[in-house]
Order: C-alpha cells, then sequence, then structure tokens
C-alpha cells in the first residue's frame, strides 16, 4: 500500500462509482477529440477525489465517530450516576421531599436541592460534579464562582423519586414546577 493512502478502505460501491467516473472521462475524450483531454481529465480526477474524500469511510473518521460517540455515552453514564447519587443523597437526608430541582452547568456539575410538598427548597443545596468525581477530579470552574452563576445554568429539571407508577399526577407536578420555576412552568416541562 503506496504511503499516505494507510487506512483507505474502498469499498464495492465507491469502486464501482470510481470506474463509472473513469468511463464518463473516457466518453468525453472520444466524444469531443478536440477538447483539451488532460484538461478535461484533470477536471474528472479533481471531481472523483472530491466526491471520494466526502464518501469514503476512512478508519481515522470511523475512529473519530467511535471516540465521539464513546466520549457522549461516558458523559451520559457519569450524569446518570451522578443523578442516581444526587436522590439517593436526597432520598436519605431529606425523605419528607416530594422531588429534587436539578441546576446542571456547563462544566457538567449538577447543583441540587429538595423541595417540600408545598413547593419550597428544603435543605441545603448541593453540588455534584457530573464527572468522575471518583477519579479526584475537582471542577475549577465550580471552584471559582461556586456553580451559582445563572449564566452558567444549562438546563434545570425537577426529578420526582421512584420509578414512573409512583410519579404523583400531572396537576401536582406542575404546581410544585410554577412553585420552584415560576409561571413559565407549563405542562410541556412536566
Ligand atoms: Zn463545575
Amino acid at each position: 500500500m503506496e504511503e499516505g493512502r494507510k487506512g483507505v478502505e474502498i469499498d464495492s460501491k465507491t469502486k464501482e462509482l470510481i470506474e463509472s467516473w473513469q468511463q464518463q472521462a473516457k466518453q468525453l475524450k472520444k466524444k469531443h477529440p478536440k477538447w483539451n483531454a488532460a484538461k478535461i481529465q484533470k477536471e474528472m480526477k479533481d471531481k472523483i477525489i472530491k466526491q471520494a474524500e466526502a464518501a469514503i469511510p476512512t478508519n481515522s473518521a470511523k475512529e473519530y465517530i467511535e471516540g465521539v460517540n464513546a466520549h457522549l455515552k461516558e458523559v451520559e453514564d457519569s450524569r446518570k450516576k451522578a443523578i442516581d447519587e444526587i436522590m439517593r443523597y436526597m432520598g436519605k437526608t431529606s425523605p419528607e421531599a416530594v422531588a429534587t430541582v436539578l441546576y446542571e452547568l456547563d462544566c457538567g456539575c449538577i447543583r441540587a436541592c429538595a423541595v417540600s410538598k408545598q413547593g419550597a427548597p428544603m435543605g441545603e443545596m448541593i453540588m455534584v460534579s457530573g464527572r468522575a468525581v471518583e477519579k479526584g477530579y475537582d471542577c475549577s470552574a465550580c471552584r471559582e464562582d461556586g456553580g451559582a452563576k445563572p449564566e452558567r445554568c444549562i438546563d434545570k429539571s425537577i426529578i420526582w423519586p421512584g420509578d414512573a407508577s409512583e410519579l404523583p399526577s400531572e396537576e401536582f407536578r406542575l404546581a410544585i414546577g410554577k412553585e420552584v420555576f415560576g409561571d413559565d412552568y407549563s405542562m410541556g416541562d412536566i
């Protein structure tokens, strides 16, 4: 294999495409013998390279996509783990709470607070890193501002403890949401 072409895999579909382009180029040359054949060839070659680059799956592209997907899964898994930990903590420290409010920050950390059945905050606001805290991760953004800057909050939500069968009625969830987040909170948010 030529240097610089390592990792390029051409599938049968792409091979067919390239062959058809080659045929097209040959026919153009036959049809227009007085045309600048070299120019036609070059134009075809450029077209082939451009389209092939966009279409051919290379190992590096595959690896890149796999890497991105693995990273996204890691982020989502640690977010789920952090939320589970928050809910376990709230269940212990505020067993009479009806829900927990989450403020997810742009650094991956989550601020959380238990909510009473009147929709009032209960207990203390806790900070949980959505990242690998067990690896000794320490968030520098939160260390600097305490995680309290509203502009760093990317998502606000209410988490109800237990599974789906234990969910309070929609009316109740809407009323709590309005208490916590204001009148803008609507059925679509619950
Ligand atoms: Zn943070």
